[in-house]
């Protein structure tokens, strides 16, 4: 039985919950604690009193606790990205990747903790220094959801750490095996002074909703749908919490007339499809101008087609199951609406049988689709993608941003002009211009605009902003 991690120990919880394999329901992951709202509370008060410590340990202290971690998930890279592709259902490539990202990631911050630069500015008064430092928050709730079930904990928990604050970490309660892994990591590997580091695996509406009203929490950083992000960032401004949101997307990829068709079609079936869809980044609106409609549509059946949908540990596997049955079922519901309103499917949207009980489902492609239509707008989550036609390119900048969200947003293309012009008016939060709208950097900043996103850029340098407060001194010597 895997437990959680409060103030230092592992403790059983008030009671478990089974982590089923997607691709194998058969298969039991593991069997995980489930805390409640008082082992929730007990974690926090542990990180409040741990945090003081913490925030007087060194720079190079930090450092060499997030270098350690690093060093050791990237060293079990193999093992871990096959637990992650067990729970998650991404294929076994994806999941050795995300590990390397989340290893990756606590390098960069174990570099980062010794860079915290303040700044000395001129006063207007003679004789005075003015200087800006920053200091940790204090305890940070990091609430995180399945579909990244470690890169996404490591990129909110490093930086949490490298500057100073002390973390409570929920992870999604349908995938606690990577989180429960790198947390054994970082509590073992790292030698943190205990309750600097906590781990609560359980319900988001009891262990998560305790995160976030609790008055200890100085700030939370949360990941997941938009619903359950605007209840906790209206939590947050009540009380005064800082709040960071990644809320999803509806991304969408413009394929030009002058795109490489080849290229164009490579990009879209990665973001529309590889993870089986289930990315925050993944293009689920594919806006194709008129020239190239048809030619790029055949093309996507055809490639489509030679997809291996299967077990995600299989050798060959292109895309794995859908995480679960809900999703599954959120899939099945979005692919009928989007035919009941006038698209059509011209290609996968059937479960699949295979060799193990799973949520199979063959990506979807989904024609004739106009903007207005409840599938351009609503996030699906899944391996769907829709075609909307548009006769030139400002009609296919104008179908891109007409959407509430603007996390990414990708163009084919071969003019230079068009690509240029695609950057500066594009709505979203990152660009992409021939590759695929999902796919980042770890060094570079992360996030959107409109209702994807909302509080400060997470990632890279962008980091410190959300993980620091900023205080301004004034001396006269
Ligand atoms: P949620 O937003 O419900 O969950 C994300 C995280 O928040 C989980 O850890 C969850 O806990 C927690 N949570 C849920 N309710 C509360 C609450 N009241 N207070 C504090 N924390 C809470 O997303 P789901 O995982 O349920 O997925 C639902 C849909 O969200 C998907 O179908 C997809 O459309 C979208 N989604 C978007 C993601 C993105 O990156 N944009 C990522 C994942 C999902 P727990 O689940 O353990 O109860």
């Amino acid at each position: 039985m895997h437990k959680n991690f409060i103030a230092g120990s592992w403790v059983e919880g008030s009671s478990t919950r089974l982590n089923i394999n997607p691709s194998d329901n058969n298969d039991i992951v593991g069997e995980y604690a489930l805390a409640d709202q008082v082992q929730t509370t007990q974690a926090i008060d542990a990180a409040h009193e741990a945090q003081k410590l913490w925030a007087k340990a060194t720079a190079e202290h930090r450092s060499d606790a997030l270098d350690r971690i690093g060093t050791e998930i990237l060293a079990r890279r193999d093992e871990l990205g096959m637990l992650l592709s067990r729970e998650e259902g991404k294929t076994l490539a994806e999941g050795i990747g995300e590990v390397v990202r989340a290893g990756r990631v606590f390098k960069f911050f174990a570099g980062e903790a010794l860079r915290l630069a303040g700044e000395k500015l001129p006063s207007i008064r003679e004789g005075v220094d003015v200087e800006v430092t920053r200091e940790p928050e204090g305890v940070v709730g990091i609430i995180t959801p399945w579909n990244f079930p470690i890169a996404i904990p490591a990129w909110k928990i490093a930086p949490a750490l490298a500057y100073g604050n002390a973390v409570v970490f929920k992870p999604a309660d349908l995938v606690p095996g990577s989180a429960w892994a790198l947390s054994e990591i970082i509590a073992r590997a790292g030698q943190l002074p205990h309750g600097v580091f906590n781990l609560v695996m359980g319900p988001g509406s009891k262990v998560g909703q305790t995160l976030v009203s609790s008055r200890k929490v100085r700030a939370v950083s949360f990941t997941g749908s938009v619903q359950t992000g605007r209840s906790i960032g209206m939590s947050c401004m009540e009380r005064g919490a800082k709040v960071q949101m990644e809320m999803g997307g509806k991304n969408p990829l413009v394929i030009l007339n002058d795109a490489d068709l080849e290229q164009a079609v490579s990009v879209a079936i990665n973001g529309s499809f590889y993870s089986t869809g289930q990315r925050c980044t993944g293009s689920s609106r594919l806006v194709v101008e008129d020239g190239i409609h048809d030619a790029f549509v055949a093309a996507m059946k055809l490639r489509m087609a030679s997809l291996k949908v299967d077990h995600a540990l299989k050798s060959g596997t292109d895309v794995g199951p859908v995480v679960s049955q809900d999703q599954l079922d959120q899939d099945l519901h979005y692919i009928q609406l989007g035919c009941k309103e006038g698209g059509r499917l011209v290609a996968g949207g059937e479960l699949l049988v295979r060799d193990t009980p799973g949520f199979y489902l063959s990506p979807a492609l989904i024609t004739e689709t106009q903007s207005s239509m409840r599938i351009n707008r609503e996030e699906i989550f899944g391996p769907v993608a829709s075609v909307i036609r548009v006769k030139n390119y400002e009609e296919a900048l104008e179908t891109a941003n007409d959407t509430d969200f603007g996390l990414s947003s990708g163009i084919c293309t071969t003019s230079l002009k068009h690509a240029t012009d695609f950057k500066r008016r594009s709505s979203a939060g990152m660009v992409m211009v021939n590759v695929p709208t999902a796919g980042v950097d770890y060094h570079a900043p992360f996030g959107g605009r409109k209702g994807s996103s909302y509080g400060a850029r997470e990632q890279g340098v962008y980091a410190r902003e959300f993980y620091t407060s900023v205080k301004t001194a004034y001396t006269l010597a």
